[in-house]
């Protein structure tokens, strides 16, 4: 290391949050190594920390402030970033400044340019910039076999429950060409499953009317459609996995069903769904909210049989009924959704929905929830059931004494259930973290299944 490298600021960094937030951590970290600046694993190792908080529900609320006192109180020179950095109190203060006026500067999401200018003026940039020390995938902080790739931002809708628009703003989709080129560099440096996110995936392109963008020369249109296709094929030369995340049900993502029926991309579709009662996901203000959505799913398993689908909902949403939630419930038994999340409706502060009238009672909504997560048990563990004796492709995520931890296909990470990969018995037969393996199912539960390789 040369002397100017050991002299480099070094910059502490917290990241909380769901993975539109880590890529917001992601590209902080990988413009501060581009720029020279070195990160500290410690507090007092640090010149400096950089918060990256979460705004959405009071938890995720009080772990960030507690995050950025504790940070004041081992370092004390603070900036933050993040969701919570835009949100207002009921005075219409900022929260962050109100509790923690110590802090140096405050920024909302998504602000790259701003956090990095608040970092030049309480720690100048080194003098001689390292650009050839950024590796041309940035710095991840997914372990390097999986990715998520953001192809978007914001969002035009204004579900009533929801305050991430006020707080991100409209839909900007990401250019088509530079989403390409950061899915290339991904594979390029080793990733073998690309996660792609945004607040809307299925509207990816609407912002910019699907304008047509280039990529190795041939015309590509700014559409979740087109995007995915080119994704499929650019992942098969690297043999990695594509997976969606957050489409709506709307109609063109009928067109992608194919890419999966051909393994294209994966078969899996992450449908947050909330609701399936018309009346309340009218109150909800969801987008396409009209769809016949059982029709759909029908339609889609047809279209592909290994189809995985995630979605999640909320019980307990102001006004629901009990033959609101008694619909929600058959949608469920014939829907068979294969991994679902249920939440009992939490109000946000400032969201619409919390003027709705006829709060549903907190024990009311918990019940239900609890009603929910028993019936989808049952029908996830007979979806898995189904699996067992069959052979299945697996993404190994890690390997210990005991045996290796992979995901299949229907199996995304952090959110869905594992593999259980009992070691082979030949001892030179390896399992290596990020390889892909043939593996035969031998038991499953409700959330996660076993196998030998
Ligand atoms: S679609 Fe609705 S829930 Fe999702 S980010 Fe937009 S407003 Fe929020």
């Amino acid at each position: 290391m040369s002397q100017d490298s050991q002299a480099a600021p070094k910059v502490g960094f917290v990241s909380l949050g769901c993975p539109k937030a880590l890529v917001d951590s992601e590209q902080i970290l990988t413009q501060l190594r581009a720029e020279g600046y070195e990160t500290a694993k410690s507090y007092d190792g640090a010149d400096l920390v950089i918060v990256n908080t979460c705004g959405f529900i009071d938890a995720a609320v009080q772990e960030s402030l507690d995050a950025i006192g504790e940070a004041l109180t081992e370092n004390g020179k603070v900036i933050v970033t993040g969701c919570l950095g835009a949100k207002k109190d009921a005075d219409g203060k900022d929260i962050i400044q109100n509790v923690h006026p110590k802090v140096l500067e405050v920024t909302g999401p998504h602000a790259l340019g701003e956090v990095m200018a608040a970092v030049h003026k309480h720690l100048p940039k080194p003098h001689d910039p390292f650009l050839d020390l950024v590796p041309a995938a940035g710095v991840k902080l997914t372990p390097k076999h999986f990715a998520y790739l953001k192809i978007s931002e914001g969002c035009n809708h204004r579900c009533s429950f929801c305050i991430i628009p006020s707080m991100r703003g409209d839909l900007v989709s990401r250019p088509v060409a530079e989403v390409m080129l950061e899915a290339e560099n991904l594979f390029k440096a080793g990733v073998k499953e690309l996660l792609v996110i945004s607040q809307d995936t299925s509207a990816y392109g609407v912002d910019v009317k699907f304008r047509t963008g280039f990529w190795n020369g041939k015309p590509l249109r700014t559409h979740m459609t087109q995007l995915s296709a080119a994704l499929g094929e650019l992942a098969a030369q690297y043999g990695a996995w594509v997976r969606l995340h957050y489409v709506y049900p709307y109609p063109h993502v009928d067109d992608v069903i194919p890419l999966m029926a051909e393994g294209r991309i994966l078969p899996y579709l992450d449908v947050p769904l909330q609701h399936a009662h018309p009346d309340v996901l009218k109150r909800m203000k969801r987008p396409a909210s009209g769809e016949k959505n059982i029709e759909r799913i029908q339609a889609w398993r047809r279209m592909a049989p290994d189809l995985t689908i995630r979605s999640t909902f909320i019980t307990g949403f102001p006004g629901e009924t009990e033959a609101e939630f008694e619909y929600l419930l058959d949608f469920l038994r014939e829907a068979r959704i294969d991994r679902l999340g249920c939440f009992a409706y939490s109000p946000v502060e400032g969201a619409t929905a919390n003027d709705l009238p006829d709060q549903v009672p907190e024990e009311v909504k918990e019940d239900r929830r609890r009603q929910v997560m028993e019936l989808q048990e049952g029908i996830s563990r007979q979806r898995l059931q189904a699996k067992v004796g069959k052979t299945i492709k697996v993404l190994i995520d890690s390997v210990d004494a005991s045996g290796a931890t992979a995901r299949s296909a229907a199996d995304a990470p952090e959110i869905d259930g594992v593999v259980y990969v009992k070691l082979p018995y030949e001892p030179h037969r390896k399992l290596k973290v990020g390889e892909f393996v043939d593996v035969r199912v031998t038991a499953a539960d409700a959330h996660d299944l076993w196998a030998e390789s």
